[in-house]
């Protein structure tokens, strides 16, 4: 009975070495050790065998088995190994060869275009480019901007509440990108000229108003700056968006954080500022008017930099009788809107591929 064993195991060890697939491997499996196989009917046999032979044959016959297992294994990886990579040769894909059919190249969406375009003006005129949270602390988005507690930007009908107060600080998605202004201060010392691209949240829907939109904000800090540097910045920026010969306007308006607050008028690049076109009909853009409001801004208020503390990384510090800064916050989608005729803010999202491609 040991020789039949012997026998057995040599004939298979043989045919497993000679496999070519998993496949094959897998028919020697089940011929040599499946259930209904003569090796494992040898071991369920040997129960009924003479007490003398039984522990040998035993031996061989489990010996055997375990050895077969063995090698079935081992060959099962090498020709998986195999037929991997035999799979990815033949199964490759020549990413050189042209699509078919050919896809229309696509384009950045408009925002994203005009962000780019303001941060490159920003930049030119030596501004750096900073991105801040946009899930924020009701210190950074109200509080250290000089809002008081009863301030309406701060009611949940115009703010996205997060967590609200007794689970911890009260957090917000962000009404404005403003809160960068103060965080920007705590981490570089003045002179500090930053730009700060972003989304910010307001619960609103309308022709002008969406849930979502995006603002740049504007921040400059220096010694004996003035509302003039303001409006030359301003200017600057309005002339490289709108054309060489724009020219703005300052209106006095109010904002918490900014002492004096001014809202900015362009002058309109579609009536050159007359208000009316060359029939003598009533300009489009500005309603007769000849002016474009644009964005909103001011000097710092001094309370804004009293609450940015003193550290190690920015030292010496925003002390409010050393240095002068101004601001400004403009939105991106509104900017688009005047300078490409869009009617109505929302098509921006919408995702209609009639308003995309035309940019
Ligand atoms: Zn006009």
């Amino acid at each position: 009975m040991i020789d039949r064993i012997e026998q057995l195991r040599s004939e298979a060890e043989g045919e497993i070495g000679a496999a070519a697939t998993s496949e094959e491997l897998e028919q020697l499996r089940v011929r040599f050790l499946g259930r209904k196989a003569e090796l494992p009917q040898l071991l369920r046999g040997v129960a009924q065998l003479d007490p003398a032979e039984r522990g040998k044959v035993g031996a061989a016959a489990n010996a055997a088995r375990q050895a077969l297992e063995a090698l079935i294994e081992e060959r099962t990886a090498q020709l998986a190994a195999a037929e991997l990579s035999a799979g990815l040769v033949h199964d490759a894909v020549d990413v050189t060869l042209p699509g078919a059919p050919a896809q229309p190249l696509g384009s950045l969406h408009v925002l994203t275009s005009t962000r780019r375009e303001l941060e490159d003006i920003f930049l030119g005129l030596g501004f750096t480019v900073m991105e801040g949270p946009e899930i924020e602390t009701v210190h950074y988005n109200f509080d250290a901007l000089n809002h008081s507690p009863t301030h309406p930007a701060r009611a949940r009908t115009d703010t996205f509440y997060v967590q609200r107060s007794g689970e911890g600080p009260e957090v917000v998605l962000r009404t404005h990108t403003s809160p960068m202004q103060v965080r920007a201060m705590e981490a570089h010392p003045p002179p500090l000229y930053v730009v700060i691209p972003g989304r910010v949240y307001r619960p609103d829907s309308d022709a002008t108003h969406t849930p979502q939109f995006h603002q740049i904000e504007g921040l400059a800090v220096d010694e004996d700056i003035t509302l003039a540097d303001l409006k030359g910045t301003l200017l600057s920026f309005a002339r490289a968006v709108f054309g060489e010969t724009r020219d703005v306007r300052l209106r006095p308006h109010f904002f918490p954080f900014t002492e004096p607050s001014v809202e900015v008028d362009v002058s309109c690049f579609h009536c050159s500022g007359k208000g009316f076109m060359a029939d003598g009909s009533r300009c489009p853009l500005c309603k007769g008017e000849g002016w474009l409001e644009v964005l909103g801004a001011g000097e710092v208020d001094p309370n804004v930099f009293a609450f940015v503390p003193t550290t190690a990384a920015n030292a010496p510090g925003y002390d409010p009788e050393k240095v002068q800064g101004f601001a400004w916050g403009l939105g991106v989608e509104r900017i688009a809107m005047l300078k490409h005729g869009v009617p109505d803010l929302r098509m921006y999202f919408e995702n209609d591929l009639r308003l995309l491609g035309q940019f």
